[in-house]
C-alpha cells in the first residue's frame, strides 16, 4: 500500500490539513493500491505563501545557478529512473516498457531541451540600433500555479516545472489526483538537488478544491494548466477576477490525412500512433481521413493492425497496450463505442466490452470504425481510448474541410509523397502542430494548439517565454 499523506511545502514534508483522501486503484486489477491526501484551501494557501516568500530570492539568482539546479536534477532523476518508471506504471497503467522507454524519459528529454534553450537565451535584449539606450528585460512572472493531468504525467509536469524554475519563478504544483506517485517522487528529486525552500511546492489534490483555490488565489500570477477542455474553461473563468496569465494545453481530435500517394507504412503508423498509451494522448491522430481511391485498402490494413495489437497488464514487460486509467474513463469509452455503432459507423475491429481473456481491469478492445462521418460523436468528441475513426475524402479541399471541422486544433498529420501538397496543407490545417510522413517534430519545438485545444506553447524557447514578462526600459545606458 502506498500512503501519501504529506505535501512538500517551504522545503519540508508537512502533513495534509484536510483529512480527505483519494483512493489509488491499480487500473489492471481494479485493486486498491493506496491513498493520497487531498489538499484543501489551507494547504494551497500555505504553499502559495511559501512560494511568495521565496520569489524575490529565486528571481534574483544568476541563471547559471538555476541551470546548475536542473543539471543536478538530471543526475538524480537518471539514477532514480526505474523508480519513476514503476511509479508511472502503477498510477496510470502504462505497461512497463512504455513507462521505461517513453513516459519516464520524457522529463529528461525536456530538461535537456530547456537547458539547450537556456544556452542562447537573453534575459536582457537590445531593442535595436535606433534606440541604443533601450533594453527589453524578460523577467519571471511571479508565483505560478501548475496543474497537470495523468496521461503523460512526468512529461506534462516537466514541461511546466523545469521552465518555471529556469525562468526564476516560484511555484505550486498540483498534479492529477490519478497520478500522484510520479510527482511525489519528482518532489523528492528536486529536494535532493538542493532547491531553496519555497521555490518548488507540491500539493496533491483534486480539481474542485485544490485546483480551484490555486486558480483563484490572488498571490498566484499565472496558471499553467494541462487537462480537458471542460476544466480549461473553468480555469479561464476562475482566473479572471485576479487577471492571471493563463496558459492552456487542452484536448484534441487530430486528423491524419492519408493520400493515395502516401508511403506503404502510413496507415499502420497512424493506427499504432492512435493506440499508443492506450489512446490516452491529447495529440493522438484519432480521425484517419483517407483518399477514396486508397480507402478500402486502408480500412483493411487498419483492421489487421488493430487485431494484431495485444492488450496486457501494466506490470508485464512487452510492447502491448495497457488498461485505461480509471473506471470512469472505461465507461466513457464504452459509451462512445456504443454511440459509434448506434450512429451507423462500420465496426471493423474491436467493439464494446473487454478483450478476450479479461474479466476485470479497465481494458478496452483496440477498435476501428470505418465509414464515419464527421458529425458523428466518435468524430467530434475526444474518446481518450484506443478507438480510431476512418473517414473517406474526395480531394485535398475536401480533406482540409473535414480536418478543420472541429473545435479542437492541437496536432494534425499528413501522409503524402507530394512535397508541394505537404507544404500547402501545413499552412491550411488549423492546428498548432502538423506532423508529416511520420517525421517526429524536433527537440525543442513548441507544443501547443489553437481554439479549444488551448493556446499555450510548451517546450524549448517558447516554453521558457511562457513564464516571463516582457519589460520595456529606456535610459539603460
Ligand atoms: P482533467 O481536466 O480532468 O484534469 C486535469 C487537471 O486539472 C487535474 O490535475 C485536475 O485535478 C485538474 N482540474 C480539474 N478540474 C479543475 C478545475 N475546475 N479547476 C482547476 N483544476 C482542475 O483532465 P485529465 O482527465 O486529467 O486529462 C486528460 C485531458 O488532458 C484530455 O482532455 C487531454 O487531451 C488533455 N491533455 C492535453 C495535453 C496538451 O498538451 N494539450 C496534454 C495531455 C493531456
Amino acid at each position: 500500500m502506498r500512503e501519501l499523506q504529506k505535501f512538500y511545502i517551504g522545503g519540508q514534508w508537512v502533513s495534509a490539513h484536510s483529512g480527505m483522501t483519494h483512493t489509488m486503484i491499480d487500473p489492471s486489477s481494479e485493486q486498491l493500491i493506496g491513498s493520497v491526501a487531498l489538499g484543501d484551501v489551507h494547504d494551497v494557501d500555505a504553499a502559495v505563501a511559501a512560494a511568495r516568500a521565496a520569489f524575490p530570492g529565486w528571481a534574483g539568482t544568476d541563471p547559471a545557478a538555476r541551470i546548475a539546479l536542473i543539471e543536478r536534477m538530471q543526475q538524480i532523476y537518471t539514477a532514480r529512473s526505474e523508480e519513476m518508471t514503476k511509479a508511472i506504471s502503477d498510477e496510470m497503467g502504462a505497461p512497463m516498457e512504455l513507462a521505461r522507454t517513453r513516459q519516464a524519459p520524457a522529463a529528461l528529454r525536456h530538461m535537456n531541451n530547456f537547458l539547450e534553450a537556456m544556452k542562447h537565451f537573453e534575459f536582457v535584449r537590445p531593442l535595436g540600433p535606433h534606440a541604443p539606450g533601450d533594453r527589453i528585460l524578460l523577467q519571471p512572472i511571479g508565483v505560478v500555479g501548475l496543474i497537470t493531468p495523468w496521461n503523460w504525467p512526468m512529461s506534462q509536469v516537466a514541461l511546466k516545472v523545469i521552465p518555471a524554475l529556469l525562468a526564476g519563478c516560484t511555484m505550486v504544483l498540483k498534479p492529477s489526483e490519478f497520478a500522484p506517485l510520479s510527482s511525489q517522487l519528482l518532489a523528492e528529486i528536486i529536494d535532493e538537488a538542493g532547491v531553496p525552500a519555497g521555490v518548488f511546492n507540491l500539493v496533491q489534490g483534486d480539481g474542485q478544491v485544490a485546483g480551484a483555490r490555486l486558480v483563484a488565489h490572488p498571490d498566484v500570477t499565472m496558471i499553467s494548466f494541462t487537462g480537458s477542455t471542460r476544466a480549461g474553461r473553468s480555469v479561464i473563468i476562475g482566473a479572471a477576477d485576479s487577471f492571471k496569465r493563463v496558459a492552456l494545453e487542452l484536448g484534441g481530435k487530430g486528423a491524419n490525412l492519408v493520400f493515395a500517394d502516401a508511403d506503404e507504412q502510413a496507415v499502420e503508423r497512424g493506427v499504432r500512433q492512435c493506440f499508443m498509451n492506450s489512446g490516452q494522448s491529447c495529440n493522438a491522430p484519432t480521425r484517419m481521413l483517407v483518399e477514396l481511391s486508397a480507402y478500402e485498402r486502408a480500412v483493411e490494413s487498419a483492421r489487421q493492425v488493430a487485431e494484431a495489437t495485444t492488450v496486457g497488464l501494466s506490470s508485464d514487460e512487452g510492447a502491448h497496450i495497457g488498461p485505461v486509467v480509471s473506471a470512469r474513463q472505461y465507461e466513457q469509452i464504452q459509451s462512445l463505442i456504443e454511440a459509434g455503432i448506434g450512429e451507423g459507423a462500420r465496426l471493423v475491429a474491436g467493439g464494446c466490452g473487454r478483450p478476450a481473456g479479461f474479466n476485470s481491469g479497465y481494458f478496452v478492445r483496440p477498435t476501428v470504425f470505418a465509414d464515419v462521418s464527421n458529425d458523428m460523436r466518435i468524430a467530434r468528441e475526444e474518446i481518450f481510448g484506443p478507438v480510431l475513426s476512418i473517414i473517406p475524402f474526395e480531394d485535398e479541399e475536401d480533406a482540409v474541410r473535414i480536418a478543420n471541422d472541429t473545435p479542437y486544433g492541437l496536432t494534425n498529420y499528413v501522409q503524402s509523397g507530394d512535397g508541394e501538397r505537404r507544404k500547402r496543407l501545413a499552412r491550411l490545417l488549423n492546428s498548432g502542430m502538423v506532423e508529416m510522413n511520420g517525421q517526429p517534430r524536433g527537440a525543442g519545438s513548441p507544443f501547443g494548439g489553437v481554439r479549444h485545444s488551448g493556446g499555450a506553447r510548451e517546450g524549448g524557447v517558447w516554453g521558457l517565454e511562457e513564464f516571463l514578462v516582457v519589460k520595456s526600459v529606456s535610459g539603460w545606458k
